[in-house]
């Protein structure tokens, strides 16, 4: 699979001929303003997506450059797609044919190449002019790749054999350089770094991780979780070299190995750099945002320099913080669509609580927040069985989670995750927080999950989002998955969104009507997740009271019968109710 011919079909991939124009200056309709996006990756298009669902598309023109040539993809499965679980054609959330049916120019393949924040107008890298009244920055990151020795060839450029792991692009160019490869290195054992290695081992190469700190995935997890791990990737195939340090690349027309600091050599034909990322601020600080590791916002995601231009995603800095995982960048998306459409100008991001799950075949492993104790308040609770790949470790502060680890069984990943984010205070029985032990059972859990609560963090599907498809109608979990995306990221959130499914259904089934008694007449009210309106509550009373119901009953479910109504009464009742 070459790099500009993979899975993906030239449909999707090609570039639409709006991008191709001489430079364009677009005029809003009459009413409109200018909304321009710069960087079509996965939070700019969620921001552009929010913003539609609010009714943007009667508010805004809405212009996007993306310096990739396509729609707006799944950044997180490009895992699956290296390891071959995934289709390249398969992780597309918004092919082009989206943009020309929501009316947005998709300037695809072009990179903004400057913002003149006097003028208001940006700037493609092909000549193209967009003028905007509002600003959306979203260029992501890149991937860090160290300054070796040897790294680029006569050229300038990146010596042949060596890539990043960022961009479908990127994917291409490593699953066709394996093809021909027999052995692999990857540099860098985090989260990524483990990720290309399985990947790579599909494609029959001899892989290798060389890693600098004295565990993997540090930032995931602590010393005993990273040897398991270690162990669990060993298993696999994957060769791990731990407390390494690169100095230079080897070879000369391609790479050819790798030189280590201690003086030690490793030979090989291809070398995947996943040495973290670094933010894309080059275009914020160069029309004069204000830049430490990323452009600085406040909590409305404004930059704190232009009431006119916002950040979204892995180039925003806020409260000091930069994130580099989906889950806060759909939260981001949501704040600043509350705030350019007016819908709620009071809408905040106050920050998020990080957990993530690591997506290798074959390894379970979810972790969120500490790792170790911080505090002397801190309790560990703890289980260990190395030979099975198992343990889990929670950190607990005052009754609440402020860690975890989860190895080998993570089944009650979805209720430590939910309860970590939440900050909800913990059962007593400790016990029960690591196995099922009859508490807190699966059912308790999904009752007292807020209808906010995210269930897919790959695509930000909340319960009450599950809850209003199933509501409409849907049972059947791939329906609601299809219909709302949840499910249909990472993957690893099915189960969870199969349960939902499953009591949601459970519910609208017990709230639908039974045989109704002679003088009865039993209505469903409205409601989304058992939430009614105050004046739909007072427009029910209003209606019973005019037809003098003797009893109102409230059922198991969510029906209210109307007891002691002639025939005639009922059939008034019911169709005033049943009114829209
Ligand atoms: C292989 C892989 C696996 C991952 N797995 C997970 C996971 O399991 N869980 C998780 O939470 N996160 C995961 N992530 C991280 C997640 O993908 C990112 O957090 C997310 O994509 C960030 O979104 P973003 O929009 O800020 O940046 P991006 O998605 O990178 O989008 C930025 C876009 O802007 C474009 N751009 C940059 N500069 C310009 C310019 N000047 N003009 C026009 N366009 C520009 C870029 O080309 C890019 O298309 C993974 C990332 C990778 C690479």
């Amino acid at each position: 699979m070459g790099a500009q011919g993979g899975g993906v079909p030239m449909q999707a991939r090609q570039t639409p001929m709006a991008t191709m124009a001489d430079p364009v200056v677009a005029n809003a309709g009459p009413g409109r303003r200018r909304l321009v996006v710069v960087g079509n990756g996965m939070a700019g298009a969620r921001a552009i997506e929010e913003v539609l669902s609010r009714g943007g598309d009667e508010m805004f023109d809405i212009t996007v450059f993306g310096a990739e040539p396509y729609g707006n993809y799944n950044r997180i499965l490009l895992s699956n797609v290296l390891s071959g679980a995934h289709d390249a054609a398969d992780i597309f959330i918004n092919p082009l044919a989206w943009y020309e049916e929501n009316a947005i120019t998709l300037h695809a393949g072009v990179r903004a190449s400057g913002i003149d924040r006097a003028a208001r107008t940006v700037t493609g890298e092909n000549g193209v002019v967009a003028p905007y009244d509002v600003l959306l920055i979203a260029t992501g990151s890149r991937s860090f790749i160290p300054p070796l020795q040897g790294l680029n060839g006569a050229d300038g450029r990146m010596r042949p054999g060596v890539f990043g792991f960022r961009t479908l692009d990127d994917c291409d160019a490593i699953v066709a350089a394996a093809a021909t490869s027999s052995k692999a290195v990857v540099i860098g054992g985090g989260l990524l770094g483990l990720e290309a290695a399985r990947g790579l081992m599909n494609h029959g190469c001899e892989v290798h991780v060389v890693h600098l700190g004295k565990h993997l995935m540090e930032a995931q997890l602590d010393r005993t979780g990273g040897a398991i791990l270690r162990t669990a990737m060993e298993a696999m195939g994957v060769r791990i070299h731990l407390e390494t340090s690169t100095s230079a690349i080897l070879g000369e027309d391609r790479v050819t190995g790798l030189a280590f600091k201690d003086g030690a050599t490793l030979d090989c034909d291809m070398v995947v750099v996943s040495a973290g990322i670094r933010a894309n601020v080059e275009i914020g600080r160069e029309c004069g945002l204000s830049v430490e590791r990323a452009i600085l916002v406040d909590d409305a995601m404004r930059s704190v320099d232009d009431p006119a231009v916002y950040v979204v995603g892995e180039c925003a800095q806020h409260r000091g913080r930069v994130y580099g995982l989906v889950a806060p960048l759909w939260e981001q998306a949501r704040v600043f669509a509350d705030h350019v459409t007016g819908v709620d100008p009071e809408s905040a991001y106050t920050g998020s609580k990080l957990a993530t799950k690591l997506k290798v075949m074959g390894v379970e492993l979810a972790s969120m927040g500490l790792t170790e104790p911080a505090d002397e308040r801190d309790e560990v609770v703890q289980f260990t069985e190395p030979k099975r790949g198992t343990y889990k470790k929670l950190i607990v502060r005052d009754g609440r989670l402020v860690g975890g680890i989860l190895m080998g069984d993570i089944s009650k990943a979805a209720y430590l995750m939910q309860a970590f984010d939440r900050d909800s205070p913990l059962p007593h029985e400790r016990l029960s927080l690591l196995f099922d032990m009859g508490a807190p059972a699966q059912a308790v859990t999904l009752d007292e999950m807020a209808p906010s609560a995210q269930v897919c963090n790959c695509n930000g599907v909340s319960k009450a989002t599950l809850g209003a498809c199933v509501e409409a109608g849907e049972r059947d979990p791939k329906a609601v998955m299809a219909a709302t995306r949840a499910g249909m990221g990472c993957g690893s959130c099915k189960g969870l969104v199969g349960e939902v499914v499953a009591w949601f259904a459970a519910r609208v089934d017990a709230a639908a009507p039974g045989p109704e008694e002679e003088g009865t007449v039993s209505l469903t009210p409205r409601m989304v997740d058992g939430l009614i309106e105050i004046e739909e509550l007072m427009r029910i009373g209003a209606v019973a009271k005019k037809y003098n119901v003797a009893r109102v009953r409230l059922s198991d479910g969510r029906r209210i019968d109307f007891a002691g109504l002639s025939a005639e009464d009922g059939a008034l009742l019911r169709a005033e109710l049943e009114q829209a």
